[in-house]
């Protein structure tokens, strides 16, 4: 099964990256594919260019086998729909089962996402939850596909909604870019090598 993580990653940070490893291994994918959007459709464009967030995320996954960029959002014009990006995965692998990963805070905007219906269609969904944390009540579309056994997911290439509990670290791209912005160092939130990346780039200066 091949995971499918996309965000605008303004910076990628270990809150990405460890939810990223530890749903790489719970499914025990071949490889989950970080895809950084280039014209998100829901948020306001970043002043940081898609081609240098996904010089970062180069830069963080490099050391993690399984964990690989992928850059098909940045080679298409207009905006980034996951639809798009999943139905050109699915053309590259007809049979493999697909998983598409989201926070739970995605999940709960998903129906604002462009021709949403057809996602599972395409594609697993696995909606990333804190400990503790017990799932959303589900409409009738989503409670029709909801699974809660891996092994049943494993038989088919797409169709179940799962939810899976992951370490919750509360980092964000925002806090971040806030602390850059304010002078700060925010070292431990993301990796050294992406950090040494945003000094000498000089980015996320001014908030
Ligand atoms: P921003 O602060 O700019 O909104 P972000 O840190 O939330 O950014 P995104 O690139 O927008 O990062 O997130 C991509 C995906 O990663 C989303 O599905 C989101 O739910 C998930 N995500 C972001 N931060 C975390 C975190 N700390 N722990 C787990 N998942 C996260």
């Amino acid at each position: 099964m091949i995971g499918i993580y996309g965000g605008t990653f303004n910076p990628v940070h270990y809150g990405h990256l460890r939810t990223a490893l530890e749903i790489t291994q719970a499914f025990q994918l071949e490889q989950l594919r970080m895809i950084p959007c280039h014209l998100p459709p829901h948020r306001q464009v970043p002043d940081v260019s898609a081609e240098t967030r996904l010089q970062m995320l180069r830069l963080a996954v490099a050391d993690t086998p399984g964990l690989q960029l992928d850059r098909r959002e940045l080679d298409r014009a207009g905006p980034s729909y996951m639809v798009d990006t999943l139905q050109s995965l699915r053309a590259e692998f007809p049979e493999t089962g697909l998983l598409l990963i989201m926070g739970a805070d995605a999940f709960a905007g998903l129906s604002n996402w462009h021709c949403w219906q057809q996602l599972p269609e395409l594609a697993h969904i696995v909606v990333m939850t804190r400990p503790g944390f017990s799932h959303p009540a589900l409409s009738e579309f989503w409670q029709a596909r909801h699974c809660t056994d891996k092994a049943q997911l494993a038989t088919q290439a797409a169709g179940y909604l799962m939810f899976e509990t992951v370490s919750q670290l509360e980092i964000s791209a925002t806090y971040i870019r806030q602390i850059i912005a304010a002078g700060g160092n925010p070292q431990f939130l993301l990796p050294d090598a992406v950090l040494a990346f945003i000094k000498q780039h000089q980015l996320y200066q001014t908030a």
